[in-house]
């Protein structure tokens, strides 16, 4: 029963960041900029939480993926933390024209 909650919960996450990428990516200059206006706050939020819970401790460890057994091993920060930080901050398909975009004054 909860595996099932959880994964219409996931589906239904899953739908909502795709609408959004096709919306952002598809859709006219009005639309993406509503867009922005009204799920990026959003978006962010989502991702500021899931870096709180994922933040580096003074050893550069997660407390949230921590474990008995392999704490000792575990690469820091976490794998979490650095997936995140890569999708952000790396532009795998064209850098030029994220900066296009970003700079473009309409
Ligand atoms: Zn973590």
């Amino acid at each position: 029963m909860s595996g099932t909650v959880f994964s219409q919960l996931d589906k239904s996450l899953r739908e909502h960041l795709a609408t959004l990428v096709h919306l952002a990516s598809t859709g006219d200059d009005e639309t993406a900029a509503d867009l922005a206006r009204s799920e990026m706050p959003r978006v962010v939020a989502a991702v500021k939480a899931l870096l709180d819970e994922h933040t580096p401790d003074e050893h550069g460890r997660c407390r949230t993926c921590r474990t008995r057994w392999w704490s000792r091993r575990l690469p820091a920060p976490c794998r979490a933390y650095l997936t995140t930080q890569l999708c952000l901050t790396t532009f795998d398909d064209d850098p030029t024209d994220t900066r296009t975009h970003l700079h473009r004054v309409s």
